[in-house]
């Protein structure tokens, strides 16, 4: 039996009817991790220890005839920007290379709970920054569908180590599209919750009013099963809140409006995605489902709205790594120049973080300094109260809203790097959800050759459930 494609409840049903071990379970994943990510590179770190104690334990639970959650055993791979208590947290930054993290993320408190096995920290651009994973101080991920392309960022490492098997599923974080647009690339499913549904507390913050923790799958029913378990209100996350939605078991396909903003099928598209969304969209309309055009018409603002808030953030999130504090130090280095402490700051994030970074560093900087502050931060908070004004607007007339997650698929390794516009721009369809905050699924509808195309399911906020109901349409239409 082929232990590495399971989904979350097959591995539960294939555990409790003792078909094989939680032991074998996480042996089978970690020989696949040895052998598979040598061409991958999806993880950073592998906690093999850990995830055998972990094995062992829900091992003695099934000997002993208790009844275990669907979760325990299932073999999990975490973001490298989400803290593990005793395993290195690196958020991909050289800065962090060291740095073992000191507590649980709540999120992580809450998946112990559920007794999962956690394999190891996956590869992400550094602090979260960046769209294809190449911004990471350590590795270069490759995408398991084609590996001359990149995985997406920033959670490459988690939607490749899901895509390639590596494991059952994982968490990633999204602030401007970076657990769509890698689980969109990579062919897999990736949730952004509502923001504030799911704790932020021991996420590395890169912008802490846009950051929002996520599942990425490889079924609808696994994304459910893990948001399940990680969302709630968390006294550690002042931003947390209680999902007030119940689910809704009225939920019917013929009483489904359809919102397509006629601002995301935009000219210079690719014409082979578009067409991907558009038939996924008609399969809908055969249901029954009613399609509604619809007009986010400040969405040409978001691109820079985002760049300027995220960025703004960012800058002050950031100054905690000085080289005192945390990490990667100026001052303890063997070949040390710094001559006092304003030197050991400043070498310290000279050497620490990598260029894109130190460009956010300084934009965000810039856009907050006084003199510039009215025109660039704040103007950009009432642009964004803009957006999220329009998608209150569309939600008025429609229940979802579906468009492309991403403008082209997986783009080639060193197409971007070099060019940071065109890169910010591959991420024109996924930002203004977190600047509205609101929930969002990436769905894979097709491929073009041999790379896969998510549609984009935008819900009203906290309903999750709903945007979850309405992709298990698709996925239920695909196995058919
Ligand atoms: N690609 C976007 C950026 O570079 C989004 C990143 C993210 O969601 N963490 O900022």
């Amino acid at each position: 039996m082929n232990l590495t494609n399971l989904t979350i409840n097959q591995a539960h049903q294939g555990l409790i009817k003792k078909q094989f071990s939680a032991n074998e379970l996480a042996r089978g994943y970690l020989d696949k991790i040895k052998k598979k990510d040598k061409e991958i590179c999806a993880f950073l770190t592998v906690t093999e220890e850990l995830a055998l104690s972990q094995a062992k334990k829900i091992d003695d639970l099934i000997a002993k005839g208790k009844e275990i959650s669907v979760l325990a055993g299932i073999p999990l791979a975490i973001k490298d920007n989400i803290l593990v208590d005793g395993v290195k947290s690196t958020a991909g930054s050289k800065i962090l290379q060291d740095y073992i993290a000191p507590y649980d993320a709540t999120v992580i408190k809450k998946l112990k709970q559920e007794k999962v096995l956690i394999l190891g920290k996956t590869n992400l651009d550094e602090f979260a920054m960046g769209s294809s994973c190449e911004n990471s101080a350590f590795k270069l991920t490759k995408n398991p569908c084609d590996l001359s392309c990149v995985p997406g960022g920033s959670s490459g490492g988690s939607a490749a180590a899901v895509a390639s098997d590596e494991c059952i599923c994982a968490l990633g974080s999204d602030t401007g599209g970076s657990i769509r647009q890698p689980a969109c690339f990579c062919g897999v499913v990736g949730l952004k919750p509502t923001y504030g549904v799911v704790s932020r507390y021991g996420l590395i913050a890169f912008a802490s009013s846009l950051d929002q923790i996520g599942p990425i799958t490889k079924t609808i029913e696994d994304c459910q099963i893990v948001f399940d378990a990680i969302k709630g209100k968390d006294l550690l996350d002042s931003t947390s809140v209680e999902n007030p939605k119940i689910q809704n078991t009225e939920y019917k396909i013929q009483n489904l409006k359809i919102g397509v903003p006629k601002e995301y099928f935009i000219k210079g598209m690719d014409t082979e995605v578009e067409k991907v969304i558009k038939s996924a969209i008609k399969k809908y309309e055969k249901l029954g489902a009613k399609i509604i055009e619809i007009s986010l018409p400040h969405t040409e603002y978001a691109l820079a709205c985002y760049y300027m808030i995220s960025t703004s953030e960012a800058s002050a999130n950031l100054a905690r790594y000085d080289g005192i504090r945390y990490g990667y130090s100026e001052a303890k280095s063997e070949k040390r120049k710094a001559k006092n402490l304003l030197d050991v700051y400043l070498q310290t994030r000279e050497q620490g973080f990598g260029s894109e970074v130190k460009r956010r560093i300084m934009l965000g900087t810039y856009a907050l300094s006084a003199g510039y502050y009215d025109a660039y931060y704040k103007r950009s908070q009432k642009v964004r109260t803009l957006i999220q004004k329009d998608f209150e607007n569309a939600f008025k007339r429609v229940d979802v809203i579906f468009c492309p997650v991403s403008p082209t698929p997986a783009f080639k390794i060193a197409e971007k790097i070099a060019d940071p516009l065109k890169m910010y721009l591959s991420d024109i369809f996924t930002i203004s959800v977190n600047l509205a905050g609101l929930p969002a699924l990436s769905l894979p509808v097709g491929k073009v050759g041999n790379l896969p195309i998510g549609l984009q399911i935008i819900g009203k906020p906290f309903d999750e459930d709903k945007i979850l109901q309405t992709g298990l349409i698709f996925e239920n239409l695909c196995q058919k």
